[in-house]
């Protein structure tokens, strides 16, 4: 379904691949515009023809400027219209690919003219300052100076090309400073695993079989892994299957640059995609034999040498024995955070961070406090679980201060009853601070009051996802009931045809809450019924949750009006920041 698809249309955004097309440019007016017009066909890879100066001096401008590039034309004499049909490549008949004309207000029936033309023959046109003649136009555009290849285009269709500029500056300086190292690093990646991984996969299949059109079939298949809606399905960690296996650092990489620090995705390498390995697995419990993770770990801060002054200064203030706090962290917003966590985060020797733990937080980690955020990836939960623990163990006989930070509430999903267990036994109990769990914190952001007078008299938080991924048995439904299920978008599809086949409404009302209380929160509202088509449909935005029961409809007015097969969902996109500064506050 396409939200207001009849209430208004919007310009369909692409970028073009313009490669040694023939653009032609009729008009120079204003000159500035001009050239960067010029600049941008250049830089796409296609030919600029420009003809009709409009000005005495522009000629000479023009070629001083760009008279050294073989894909740049200058033709001295007044536009013909014969121009379409006969300035372009032979392999299209010699009709130009697109055009755009520049030319002064006096002469706009000109620009009527050739639009009315441009459309006969199908030629893309943009007449500078006249959207109604137009078919495309060219948003504000950033183009990353470092040629990463990052674009960010930005346009208010029609509402001020002013406004555009300043919001296209506001996002970009809201980047992280090394923004170019981070696309540049992730193509890399990418491209390597693709070549060694997924190569490897074909030529065995294509051994294997003889096909190479089955071969080329699982590429196609393969590339789909990048889709959002297939990141999270679900990969059984002690039962992978072979194609699994192999495309293990695809997914991993997917997940990292879902749930890592942007900033690190810079320095992101292979070994980090390898995951902690079987033998590691194999030396468990093993004291001191680790140390401090190697910088091929870059997902720590990397600043070693005030990193081990800073671990002198705390070794010798430090009791002999270690000490270790199982710190919550809220579901996103630092506003969440309570302020015995925060003073867990600033006098750590250590912390251990669970893969969600939000941005925000881990931004409140003083610089020299050593951090490492677990390798946990599909298939790989209980190796990098086990690897936290050591790591916990090593940095506890070391006499450190070790904080486990884990996201929402230590003891919600968390692990955080085992590792209590694991480090009381081994002599170090932990002291453990509650945070505001995702469970509860969702249903607050997304305006589903969990529980309320005459709708929801119980609150059931659950899983999706029991262990080594077995789906647990189904809750029973209860109509006065708040049912929130975590780790469940992935496989929500078999989730919910058991609860149907358990006697649930279908027409009860769900939402989806995804990344609660971070900037890109998504709240989507539909019924239980057609929660799955609806995942499909809107792709994954981890973490994320379902809310099913009566309370979800009980404080929107809009969701009154039911969902039906021709609207099924409703979207708000967003979080309203109580804590904008409070992150610069706190540091
Ligand atoms: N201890 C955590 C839950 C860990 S289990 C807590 O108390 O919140 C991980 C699951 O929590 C995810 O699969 C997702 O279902 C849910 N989750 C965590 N953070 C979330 C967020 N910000 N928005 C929506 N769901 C979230």
């Amino acid at each position: 379904m396409i939200q207001d698809e009849v209430s208004y249309s919007l310009p369909l955004m692409v970028a073009c691949n313009c490669k040694d097309e023939v653009q032609l440019v009729v008009g120079t007016n204003s000159l500035g515009t001009c050239k960067n017009r010029i600049r941008s066909i250049l830089r796409s890879g296609a030919h600029a023809v420009v003809v009709s100066p409009t000005q005495e001096g522009d000629v000479k401008q023009l070629l001083s400027t760009f008279g050294q590039y073989s894909r740049f034309q200058l033709i001295d004499r007044p536009w013909q219209l014969s121009d379409l049909t006969s300035l372009g490549r032979p392999l299209v008949a010699r009709v130009v690919d697109r055009v755009f004309v520049q030319l002064p207000l006096d002469q706009c029936l000109v620009g009527k003219e050739i639009y009315e033309q441009c459309i006969k023959l199908r030629i893309p046109i943009n007449v500078f300052q006249r959207p109604e003649w137009s078919t495309f136009h060219v948003g504000s555009t950033y183009v990353d100076p470092q040629s990463s290849g990052l674009q960010i285009s930005v346009s208010t269709n029609g509402q001020g090309c002013i406004l555009a500029n300043r919001i296209k500056r506001e996002i970009i300086a809201s980047l992280p400073s090394n923004i170019s190292q981070i696309v540049s690093n992730v193509g890399r990646l990418r491209d390597q695993i693709i070549n060694e991984d997924q190569q490897k996969l074909i030529k065995d299949h294509y051994n294997s079989t003889k096909d190479l059109a089955l071969a080329e079939n699982v590429w196609y298949g393969l590339n789909s892994e990048y889709e959002s809606q297939n990141l999270n399905h679900l990969v059984k960690e002690f039962d992978m299957t072979e194609r699994d296996q192999k495309l293990k650092r695809t997914r991993w990489l997917s997940q990292l640059i879902e749930y890592y620090p942007m900033s690190k995705l810079a320095d992101v390498s292979l070994n980090d995609l390898d995951g902690p390995s079987e033998e590691q697995q194999g030396q468990k419990q093993q004291s001191g034999t680790q140390g401090k993770p190697s910088n091929s770990e870059s997902i720590e801060n990397d600043d070693s040498t005030q990193n081990s002054v800073a671990l002198e200064e705390r070794k010798s203030r430090s009791s002999s024995r270690g000490r270790i706090s199982l710190v919550g962290s809220g579901p996103g917003s630092v506003s969440m955070l309570t302020l015995g966590a925060l003073q867990e985060i600033k006098t750590a020797d250590i912390i251990l961070a669970d893969k969600l733990v939000p941005q925000s937080v881990l931004d409140l980690i003083p610089e020299d406090t050593e951090t490492f955020i677990a390798r946990k990836f599909p298939g790989n939960a209980e190796r990098a679980q086990q690897e936290l623990l050591e790591k916990g163990l090593t940095s506890l006989r070391e006499g450190r201060k070790v904080v486990r930070l884990k996201q929402g509430d230590p003891y919600i999903f968390g692990r955080g009853g085992e590792e209590y267990i694991f480090f009381t036994e081994q002599g170090y109990e932990p002291s453990v601070f509650p945070g505001l769990s995702s469970a509860l914190a969702s249903t607050v952001v997304a305006r589903v009051p969990a529980t309320q007078r005459d709708v929801a008299d119980q609150v059931l938080v659950c899983t999706g996802t029991g262990r080594k991924g077995a789906l647990p048995e189904a809750p029973e439904y209860v109509k006065s009931r708040t049912t929130v299920f975590l780790m469940a978008l992935h496989r929500v599809d078999v989730l919910v045809q058991e609860l149907l086949a358990h006697s649930w409404d279908t027409e009860v009302p769900a939402a989806i809450v995804e990344r609660a209380s971070c900037h890109d929160q998504r709240v989507t509202r539909t019924l239980l019924k057609y929660v799955p088509e609806v995942v499909e449909e809107i792709g994954s935005r981890p973490p994320g949750l379902l809310i099913v029961g009566h309370s979800v409809a009980a404080l929107i007015q809009s969701s009154l009006k039911t969902f039906d097969d021709s609207n099924k969902y409703s979207i708000e996109e967003g979080f309203q920041e109580t804590d904008i500064g409070l992150g610069a506050l706190l540091k």
